[in-house]
């Protein structure tokens, strides 16, 4: 077995899990409050383009509407999407206490 080749089919969107960490089973407790910043999504600068989905490690973006939409209660504030969106429509804001 070789694990680290993948088959290379194509796919669609439709066939990518919605919130892929439920899909998962993985995420079941919410963030214990260590999060220090949290990203806050530009709905007017959004165009729907999936990157930040994509690349969110924890499964936690999902597009509804056409824009992208956080799961706060499982997001762990890594910055990763912000990083990645390229129209800058996500900005990390500080946890407020
Ligand atoms: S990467 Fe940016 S523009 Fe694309 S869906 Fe995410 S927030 Fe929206
Ligand atoms: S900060 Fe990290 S965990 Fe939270 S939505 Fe962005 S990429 Fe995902």
């Amino acid at each position: 077995m070789r694990p680290y080749l993948r088959e290379k089919t194509s796919f669609g969107f439709a066939d990518v899990p919605e919130a892929t960490c439920y899909e998962a089973g993985y995420l079941v407790t919410k963030n214990a409050g260590w999060r220090s910043i949290r990203p806050v999504i530009d709905a007017q600068r959004c165009v729907g383009c999936y990157q930040c989905y994509l690349y969110c490690p924890d499964g936690v973006i999902r597009i509804e509407d056409g824009k992208a939409v956080v799961d706060l209660d499982f997001c762990k504030g890594c910055g990763i999407c912000q990083k990645t969106c390229r129209i800058g429509a996500i900005e990390m804001e500080a946890e407020r206490k």
